[in-house]
């Protein structure tokens, strides 16, 4: 029997190059960008094959967040272990810079759309940094039809059919599985999502890769089959209060594949719940997350997940803190 005891882990940011990408998330992360390209992603927490997250910290340093599923099944995912054999969430922060393709990911009424051992994909975003003209697509306006959406692919006025967001930092934008949506034009968000890489581009502003100088391949059949035109509950969501003292909890988002609560303040708060894995998010300000009289820091755009044996823990801020907590249903 192994008797490791798992602490808060701490990860790897895993830098991606986009080219709608910038340089931003420099000021956020504090593992330096690499090279001087534009980056438009740090996946922070990654069960993928192709990217698995790295453990920073403790004895486990260097393990990935596949090998430690594997070898702590129920230390790290407590009562939800028999359902899940990789990390059910991906996590990321996105540097949009230019706008991203017009996409749409699958959700679980289309099992053709998605490869095997792939999932439907519902993602929400917590905007985090934004600009004037920073934009956010999240869904189609009501009067969209499958033909109507074809003809403005054709014509380049896709725009005009998509519900439009000016964010501003602390929007919260879900987009469930089945929604068009785009983001871009210097807006910064973490972003929570199903453990899925299926995207389906319907549209990409005519962006020439400055890598393969081509344009990049659009998928529009799968795009438009995997599409819910009658979607009604994607977009910005006014936060639900659940607390106001000694912190402010906000639940964000309330889905069959994540919950989400924002805390804000400056009293000490508990984080983590029993048998099941949760992750703090740093958003603003920062503090320390303690365990087993250990203090886990945790600062401005630093993601740990806390295994189901970790338990509750006290969060001591210094100073206002604004974290956000994530729990699998
Ligand atoms: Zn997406």
């Amino acid at each position: 029997m192994d008797k490791t005891r798992l602490y808060p882990l701490r990860f790897e940011p895993i830098y991606q190059y986009r080219l709608w990408g910038g340089r931003r998330l420099a000021s956020l992360l504090s593992v330096p960008l690499p090279g001087d390209g534009p980056i438009g992603e740090a996946w922070v927490l990654s069960d993928r094959t192709d990217h698995q997250s790295q453990i920073a910290n403790g004895p486990l340093k260097g393990q990935t967040i596949g090998q430690v599923m594997k070898q702590f099944p129920e230390s790290l995912m407590g009562k939800l272990s028999s359902r899940f054999t990789r990390f059910p969430l991906l996590l990321k922060f996105l540097d949009a810079h230019e706008m991203l393709s017009v996409q749409v990911h699958p959700s679980d009424a289309h099992p053709d759309l998605i490869p095997a051992g792939d999932t439907a994909k519902t993602e929400a975003w917590v905007v985090v940094e934004a600009e004037k003209g920073s934009q956010i697509y999240a869904g189609l306006k009501s009067s969209t039809t499958p033909g109507s959406l074809s003809e403005s692919l054709k014509d380049g006025t896709i725009a005009e059919r998509l519900v439009s967001i000016s964010p501003k930092s602390g929007d919260a934008v879900f987009i469930p599985a089945g929604t068009v949506h785009t983001l871009g034009n210097d807006v910064v968000v973490f972003e929570v999502q199903q453990n899925s890489d299926v995207t389906y581009r319907l549209y990409d502003w005519g962006h020439i890769d400055s890598v393969t100088k081509e344009l990049r391949p659009l998928q529009v059949d799968q795009a438009l089959a995997c599409i819910d035109f009658g979607s009604g509950n994607s977009g910005l969501v006014t936060p639900r209060v659940e607390t106001t003292g000694p912190v402010e909890r906000e639940r964000l988002f309330d889905c069959a594949a994540f919950l989400l609560w924002r805390v804000r303040g400056q009293a000490q708060f508990t984080v983590g719940a029993i048998a099941e894995p949760h992750v703090l998010v740093g958003i603003e300000g920062s503090g320390r997350i303690m365990h087993d009289g250990t203090p886990y820091a945790v600062g401005k755009g630093d993601v740990w997940l806390l295994p189901a044996e970790v338990g509750v823990c006290a969060f001591e801020p210094s100073g206002e803190a604004t974290m956000l907590e994530i729990a699998i249903p």
